[in-house]
């Protein structure tokens, strides 16, 4: 069957024949690949074309796709049975695992999506400050609850509206939004509203692209909620064990209060949690009253899966320099490839994350990111895939890369890209 065909008979019965809205390929105009399988670093779809793969599943798949260690933890796991609903040692095991990287936070609770993570710890610093409000960045994503559906209104003194409909407005008004390392923009709100609850962050933001954080404004930005008895959530679900295996923390040193994780400790699997300091944590339900709860929270299999892929990324030391390496060379092959045909890009790697604007000028927040042009990226992304690299379809999204990848191969994608330069 052809990809074309694939889709059209999932329109049928998915709605917008996907069941998650970036995979559409809107963005780009065209339709999206219908994926057979994967090896490594490559997908092949189900007419038989191959592709590199630089999504890998957004995030997750630090080690490509099928790792020997990771199928051999999970095929073990299913073994002796898919769920129970009840406490296993696995849980324990990714828990000592995850919290052994971020020593300031002392416990975590596992539940399966970074969705579910957001929304339990905003609701966790709700019930520890006992405030209603909340302060997001625009540009950063944190999964799709309602408190985190909000854009920012016209200017301080307007209501911020919901930017989905069925969010309702009375809940809109307690999210506060500001701009992305502008930190006037947050003394503003705390001059204006005494009563939030939490600041929540991507410290590394992948879902503008990718803008990190400046280390001096995450800076200012514990103290402010230091300051004001504000609860600091690091939104770490995308860099967490990706921008380095301590995530941002492990680049810049700031502690957050409390910490989401998802994606690379799932190793592939739907696995998510949040974890910090015992006096917030020890609030949740059983032992206080925030209530959180989840039937498949903590599944074997997706613990068996992140457990494998903690232990591999924590026993190879030199792991996210070569990550790394790999990640600035690229973003080295497509910014000579673009100056070479004089189109202006902006390029950014940390770690395994990597990230490219068609913007003529440094990227610092999602305002600078709407000013990219899309058009070209839309060019851009057909262009590489007709050449066998499969990237993300969007813009405002990045790239992956994973243990599987070399040197030579990242070599060849540079040349790609190129071509793909001079045909735009
Ligand atoms: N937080 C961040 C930073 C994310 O990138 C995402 C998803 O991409 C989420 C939260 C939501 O995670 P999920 O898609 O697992 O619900």
């Amino acid at each position: 069957m052809t990809n074309k065909k694939a889709f059209k008979q999932a329109c049928k019965f998915i709605v917008g024949g996907v069941n998650s809205p970036v995979r559409a390929f809107s963005s780009v105009g065209s339709n999206p690949l219908f994926i057979d399988k994967g090896k490594g670093a490559f997908i092949s779809d189900i007419e038989g074309k191959s592709y590199i793969d630089f999504v890998q599943s957004w995030g997750p798949l630090l080690f490509g796709h099928c790792d020997k260690d990771i199928t051999k933890a999970c095929e073990k796991a299913l073994k002796k049975g898919t769920s129970f609903g009840a406490p296993t040692l696995l849980e324990t095991q990714l828990a000592k695992l995850v919290l052994e990287n971020f020593k300031h936070l002392d416990k975590i609770r596992f539940v399966s999506s970074g969705t579910e993570a957001t929304m339990s710890a905003i609701r966790l610093a709700r019930g520890f400050t006992q405030r209603d409000k909340i302060l997001k960045f625009e540009g950063c994503y944190h999964g799709h609850s309602d408190s985190l559906l909000v854009s920012a209104g016209s200017g301080l003194a307007t209501f911020n509206t919901p930017s989905s409909l069925g969010v309702l407005k009375d809940l809109a008004k307690h999210t506060l939004v500001a701009s992305y390392n502008d930190i006037k923009s947050v003394e503003a709100l705390f001059d204006t509203h005494k009563d939030i609850a939490c600041v929540i962050i991507e410290p590394i933001a992948g879902n503008m692209g990718l803008v990190p954080a400046k280390a001096k404004f995450l800076e200012n930005l514990a103290e402010l909620c230091k300051k004001h008895g504000t609860l600091l959530i690091f939104d770490e679900v995308m860099s967490g064990f990706r921008a380095s295996l301590k995530g941002s923390f492990g680049i810049n040193g700031i502690k957050a209060d409390l910490v989401t994780f998802g994606k690379v400790i799932g190793g592939g699997l739907p696995a998510a949690a949040f974890a910090g300091r015992a006096e917030i944590m020890d609030l949740l339900s059983p032992l206080g009253g925030v209530y959180q709860a989840g039937t498949l929270s903590g599944n074997p299999l997706a613990m068996a899966a992140g457990i494998a892929s903690l232990k591999k990324a924590m026993k190879d030391k030199m792991l996210y320099t070569k990550l790394g390496e790999l990640g600035a060379r690229l973003m080295k092959g497509f910014k000579e490839g673009a100056n070479l045909k004089n189109i202006a890009l902006q390029t950014t790697c940390i770690g395994s994350m990597f990230g490219f604007f068609f913007n003529e000028n440094e990227v610092l927040n999602y305002q600078d990111a709407l000013k990219s042009n899309l058009k070209l990226f839309a060019k851009f992304h057909q262009a590489m895939l007709k050449k066998g690299v499969y990237l993300a379809c969007s813009q405002f999204e990045i790239g992956f890369i994973c243990d599987k990848m070399d040197k030579k191969l990242i070599d060849e994608v540079s040349e790609k890209a190129y071509e793909s330069f001079k045909s735009l």
